[in-house]
């Protein structure tokens, strides 16, 4: 069964997306944490951070080039930005479809929290 993300790759689903290249997509989280909070994922199911393989390295390679992209466009890049990936249980992770969180528009303040 494809994941949500294939969903919204195949546009089976809706999404606001604001980037897109041959191996990878982005668009805006439906529930933002920040002003810009955008979710850039390979177009290959890759599950999580811990199934990265060394024949993906071009999808990695095209994510981070995107970071760089979406960053730019959206003028965050100067100011900065933080980039996530959650992984499994204890990371919080609930879509099983490898992703970037890029989030930014405002200081993001500390790490985690300690709680
Ligand atoms: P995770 O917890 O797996 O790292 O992050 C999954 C993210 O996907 C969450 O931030 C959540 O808000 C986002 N999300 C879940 N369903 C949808 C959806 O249907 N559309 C969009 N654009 N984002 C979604």
């Amino acid at each position: 069964m494809s994941t949500l993300f294939t969903k919204i790759i195949n546009r089976e689903i809706p999404a606001s997306i604001v980037y897109e290249t041959e191996k990878v997509i982005a668009f805006n989280d439906i529930n933002p944490q920040a002003p810009v909070h955008v979710l850039v994922v390979p177009k290959k199911e890759i599950p999580t951070l811990n199934d990265i393989e060394t024949i993906d390295c071009e999808y990695l390679m095209e994510m981070y080039k995107a970071i760089k992209e979406i960053t730019r466009d959206l003028k965050i890049a100067e100011d900065g930005y933080r980039v996530i990936t959650n992984c499994n249980t204890h990371g919080g992770q609930e879509v099983f479809h490898l992703h970037f969180h890029i989030l930014g528009g405002k200081a993001l303040g500390s790490m985690v929290s300690s709680k």
